[in-house]
């Protein structure tokens, strides 16, 4: 019974690993006038912790859209402009700005033993990986649920935890995984399945908004030290893993 407990943190991308700003805010802009004619803006919408689809949908019903934002094929059309748009800048040298700390809080899980890194993210999968290399973030994230999963960020947590059992090839109990996010909605995903939550205040949301939802960690940003906190706790809880995080 003295097997290590794995621990998997899946990280959420927007305001946790990066800041995208114009990559995304202005392939969006494009995307919707290609498909609509109109260059709306994603910021008309609160698009803190929600996925890509909703944001869409939200924009499209914000500006009087309604049948086309149940339309799959426009949506889809939308989607790939903005991908597209984004693939573009990127080559052309446009870049996302990696948070302080995140890049040594990844550098060192990496080199964790029973520490697997993933993601859970509102983002679409393609956008996923183009925005992190737009960061230069390198890191082997193992497996992840994404917004081209579901457009309910709630039901992330279970696909995410079913890629992580079979990609380790065992079970894994929903309280060995830890979400790292920065928005209400993060926390509300985690617990929606089981998961602790380390929630950040690097994003849009003040410290306070997100210490209304009792995340079982508040940080103003990533730092190696919360995640020797949080694995030195998981190492002397050993089985205990059902219990409290404090
Ligand atoms: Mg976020």
């Amino acid at each position: 019974m003295d097997t290590p407990t794995r621990v998997v943190f899946l990280f959420d991308i927007d305001g946790t690993i990066l800041l995208a700003g114009p990559l995304a805010e202005e392939s969006y802009r494009d995307a919707f006038f290609a498909v609509l004619g109109k260059p709306y803006s994603i910021r008309t919408v609160d698009c803190a912790g929600r996925t890509d689809p909703w944001i869409v949908r939200e924009v499209l019903l914000r500006h009087g859209h309604v049948r086309e934002a149940d339309t799959a094929e426009i949506r889809e059309a939308i989607f790939a402009h903005f991908l597209a748009g984004m693939r573009k800048r990127l080559q052309q040298g446009m870049r996302a700005r990696l948070i302080d700390g995140v890049a040594e809080s990844l550098g060192w899980l990496e080199r964790q033993p029973m520490v697997s890194l993933g993601l859970l993210t509102g983002n679409l999968e393609s956008g996923a990986r183009i925005k992190l290399e737009a960061a230069r973030v390198y890191t082997d994230f193992l497996a992840g649920a994404y917004g081209s999963d579901h457009h309910d960020r709630n039901m992330l947590g279970p696909l995410a935890l079913a890629r992580f059992e079979q990609f380790h090839a065992c079970q894994i109990h929903p309280r060995q995984f830890w979400i790292v996010g920065d928005s209400v909605h993060d926390i509300l995903c985690a617990r929606a399945a089981g998961f602790r939550v380390l929630a950040v205040a690097s994003g849009n949301t003040p410290r306070d908004v997100l210490a209304q939802e009792a995340p079982d960690i508040l940080e103003d940003g990533l730092s190696i030290s919360v995640f020797e906190r949080i694995l030195a706790h998981c190492s002397v809880a050993g089985t205990s893993i059902a219990g409290g995080w404090e």
